[in-house]
């Protein structure tokens, strides 16, 4: 048995035979043409073979992964129209005299490594859509296709990369699993597994398309993101065994999708997801929930080697709130330091961390690095339903600061006639004791509270959360935790603001019940705890 570790890009676990996928990749000839109109219309007319081509895969995919799945194939057919592409294929065969199959690979090449070396991973993704698009008119013109043998029986296939309309092409009845040597999982094929529910594995690496060969057995483990090659008796009883479970617990709570979170007795609430990143929204949407609870931003800036531009985090929130459609998204301003460092920060190191100095402290006493966050936060809420909310409240104090600040922030984009929407929440995290003991001058500042749960433990019991030795005296079930959030709740509601819970204690099903009756309006959770909660939630009934 052989195992290789990649990354699952759909959690769902598939066994069978691998299929080694064939595309038909001949080196695309270069020859001198005599005739450039004749060439261009040829040229004209390969674009018409891939029109039509595109307008069936788009039939395709609409019937089996929905519109917004399949508007990535109206995308390719937009880009058969594409100016800058077009005129350069033409000028390459009208100033070089080439063929238009060169002139077509040559712009695919230019073009493809231009999306790669952008900054964006959405639009570095897009390089793939690039190929994919020029491979067809290529083979239009050579009026050949890409094409996988006919597949007997289902099978996993296994590739060094699949581009979309090669993924939606497959027949789906006899797809077990994808398995790819590279891949990213922003791109839309990820998607598109996700979309079809069918297991897949990214970035397997160069061994891993060395070692299979069609017909070997495998397992795909798209939790793990490991590719099991010819398995071993243990493995196969195992994953067997595994697999029976998730189809089982998924089967279960499919059922529970689009349908409310109500209690027995008729009391709704929100059930939310948290997030680290854009990568995590197929996520969020596949896991059904109501809005994003909780989009930690600090790691837009720890995945860098310098701080983010106002540029870059416009568009990182403004995809969010894109494609939330409409549905609330709070987004918590930076909360680094303690336990999130990143170097260019220049923070001396501190005996106690936890303590020190860290998230809304640096942000108040670095109003530059706060300030851009705010900007890029206030420009992005004019493209859904946001809501801003601060980290690590102690005082009063510090929530005016903060306030008047948003004020500044806000007057500046009307002078500049920059569109952010008004009425975007301010919130605050009641993640310290004193913030939960002083809800009650807080709740008028602020239009709502979230709970965080993993820091009022720490604070509260005086236990350190990175200490693994702690555990024993880190009872998260504790009657002062559970007192400072039913102070909190009655403090904001006294106020008629709304609160939730985004620590890891939102999930913990056995005190749902008892969340609800304190009043919490709002849990959020990791995408795939949604449906889990939601469960809980509606076999509740509080009047007994
Ligand atoms: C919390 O403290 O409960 C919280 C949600 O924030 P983080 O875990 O990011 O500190
Ligand atoms: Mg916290």
């Amino acid at each position: 048995m052989k195992i290789f570790k990649g990354k699952g890009v759909c959690g769902a676990i598939a066994s069978g035979r691998v299929s080694v996928f064939k595309r038909n990749e001949a080196p695309v000839k270069r020859y001198t043409i005599g005739d450039v109109s004749a060439e261009i219309e040829r040229f004209e007319n390969a674009k018409s073979l891939a029109r039509e081509q595109l307008d069936a895969i788009y039939s395709k995919a609409l019937f089996e992964v929905g519109e917004t799945n399949a508007s990535i194939f109206e995308i390719h057919i937009m880009m058969l129209d594409d100016e800058d592409f077009n005129e350069s294929v033409r000028g390459i065969i009208s100033d070089r005299l080439i063929n238009a199959e060169y002139a077509v690979s040559v712009t695919k090449d230019n073009f493809a490594a231009m999306f790669s070396e952008m900054d964006d991973s959405y639009m570095r993704a897009r390089a793939t859509d690039i190929r994919d698009i020029s491979n067809r008119l290529i083979s239009c013109l050579s009026s050949d296709s890409s094409h996988q043998e006919d597949i007997d029986g289902r099978v996993i296939i296994c590739a060094d990369d699949l581009a979309p309309s090669e993924t939606v092409s497959l027949d789906k009845g006899k797809v077990l699993a994808f398995a790819t040597a590279y891949g990213s999982s922003n791109s839309h094929t990820a998607i598109l597994a996700r979309t079809m529910n069918i297991p897949a594995l990214i970035g397997l690496g160069e061994e891993f398309l060395n070692a299979i060969s069609d017909g070997d057995m495998a397992i795909v483990d798209g939790f793990t993101g490991e590719f099991f090659l010819d398995p071993d008796e243990e493995t196969e009883k195992k994953l067997t065994q595994k697999r029976e479970a998730d189809i089982e617990k998924k089967a279960l709570l499919h059922k529970l999708k689009g349908k409310e979170n109500v209690t027995l007795d008729g009391r709704k609430i929100d059930i939310f997801a948290n997030i680290g990143g854009v990568g995590e929204l197929g996520a969020v949407l596949l896991g059904d929930a109501g809005g994003i609870g909780l989009f930690r931003s600090e790691f837009l800036y720890l995945e860098r080697e310098d701080y983010p531009t106002e540029e870059q985090q416009f568009e990182a929130y403004k995809k969010v709130l894109e494609s939330m459609a409409g549905k609330k998204v709070i987004i918590r301003t930076l909360d680094i330091g303690a336990d999130k460092k990143a170097d260019y920060f220049g923070l001396s190191q501190e005996e106690n961390p936890a303590l020190g100095f860290r998230a809304i402290r640096i942000c108040l006493e670095r109003p530059e690095i706060f300030k851009t966050q705010l900007r890029a936060l206030y420009r992005a809420s004019a493209y859904g339903r946001l809501g801003i909310m601060f980290p690590m409240i102690t005082s009063v104090s510090e929530v005016e600061r903060i306030l008047s600040l948003c004020r500044l922030v806000r007057a500046e984009l009307k002078a500049q006639e920059i569109e952010y929407d008004e009425n975007a929440e301010l919130g605050i995290m009641i993640e310290t004791p004193a913030a939960a003991i002083i809800s009650d001058r807080l709740s008028p500042l602020v239009d709502f509270f979230s709970i965080g749960t993993n820091d009022l433990t720490q604070y509260t019991l005086a236990c350190d959360r990175q200490n693994p030795h702690l555990e024993q005296f880190c009872d998260t079930h504790h009657e002062a935790i559970l007192r400072l959030i039913k102070h909190t709740c009655d403090n904001a509601h006294k106020h008629g603001k709304w609160v939730g819970i985004c620590g890891e204690l939102a999930s913990d099903l056995s005190l749902t019940r008892e969340f609800i009756k304190m009043g919490v309006d709002e849990l959020s959770v990791s995408p795939n705890m949604v449906l889990k909660v939601r469960d809980v939630v509606r076999s509740l009934n509080l009047s007994k």
